[in-house]
């Protein structure tokens, strides 16, 4: 029976869920596994940051290392969508690994635009956060000519060499917001920095974060997001949710939660959460299925939410991106 102390609606945002490099690298390592015929497959870190997917390769018997010499030599690996450094390359190489290369496109874009730069004499500065396989691919195409930049703060200290020789690229995966007052800091202190005509946060990333904005402005009083925990995408659309529910519920303590869960089991025993609220909205991050997605749908609907409505920012039916030129040689070769 319907609980009476229950919102009532749910939006749901659009797009959201698996983006196109995504999908891209799921596809990528799976025909790699049917190809391969049955060898052990490895894959250069998490193929994408969601751990219900890691979880079903390796219930398929994938492999993931976070070391490349993990990988036995002259065996089959896939590099991750985040990207490798030409290090990791390298040795892959060396040790002779049939190796097939799972990058988002879109991540390629700052390795080339870093390659270019340091040939040219430039110190890079690259907006996007340590530790993530994205930051340390990118960074390692010339470490030697990098500097890092997380914050405000350290866009407003950065000691370069010669201000006149600056560029300046960013992780695909970053809040748009955040981005621009660092951006905007780093202009006024370098105004000789040359920087991409927009910055490298990908559409996917620009249209999750949209939509999520969107729902708020529609009514969303509490926002969930459903990715995981070490997805810098997930993170960032969860921040842009509580930024936005702020600026809109100031002062309303009861509302303008922001949450960020990995499945749907991670809401059970919280429904004091929302049974104040009237409207919440859901969202996924880019590397999150819509099945999991559906599972939160679910449970709201099973507590008694009635309406539905999605909020439509961008249509991204039309953007795929091709398959890697070495796994359709695999694949030829293996038939
Ligand atoms: S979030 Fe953007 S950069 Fe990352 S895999 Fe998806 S499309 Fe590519």
């Amino acid at each position: 029976m319907k609980d009476k102390r229950w919102p009532e609606k749910i939006l749901l945002a659009s797009p959201r869920g698996f983006c196109a490099g995504v999908d891209r690298a799921i596809d990528v390592l799976n025909r790699v596994q049917a190809a391969d015929g049955g060898e052990q497959i490895y894959s250069y870190h998490q193929i994408v940051h969601n751990t219900h997917v890691v979880r079903k390769f390796e219930e398929q018997g994938v492999k993931f290392v976070e070391d490349i010499s993990m990988v036995p030599q002259g065996k089959t690996v896939v590099f991750s969508a985040h990207g490798v450094s030409p290090e990791i390359r390298e040795s892959t190489q060396k040790r002779e690994l049939n190796w097939i290369d799972a990058t988002c496109p879109l991540v390629e874009k700052p390795h080339r635009e870093v390659k270019k730069f340091a040939e040219q004499g430039y110190t890079i500065l690259y907006i996007g956060h340590a530790g993530h396989d994205e930051t340390i691919g990118t960074m390692g195409e010339a470490p030697n000519h990098m500097i890092l930049i997380e914050t405000v703060e350290d866009a407003k200290n950065v000691q370069v060499p010669n201000p006149e020789k600056l560029a300046l690229t960013t992780q695909t995966t970053l809040s748009l917001d955040d981005t621009a007052e660092i951006v905007a800091v780093l202009k006024a202190r370098f105004p000789h920095l040359t920087a991409p005509r927009s910055e490298d946060v990908c559409y996917a990333t620009q249209n999750r974060q949209d939509a999520v904005k969107a729902m708020v402005r529609k009514g969303a009083e509490a926002v969930v997001i459903v990715g995981s925990s070490n997805s810098s995408n997930a993170h960032r659309m969860r921040e842009v949710a509580e930024q936005a529910l702020k600026m809109k519920f100031l002062g309303e303590t009861k509302k303008g939660s922001a949450y960020l869960i990995d499945d749907v089991q991670e809401l059970d025993g919280k429904e004091s959460f929302f049974s104040h609220l009237n409207v919440v909205g859901l969202s996924s991050a880019a590397s999150v299925s819509e099945e999991k997605f559906q599972e939160v749908v679910n449970w709201f609907k099973e507590r008694g939410s009635r309406i539905v409505e999605e909020e439509v920012v961008a249509d991204e039916s039309k953007i795929h991106f091709a398959s890697p030129q070495r796994l359709r040689l695999l694949e030829q070769q293996s038939f």
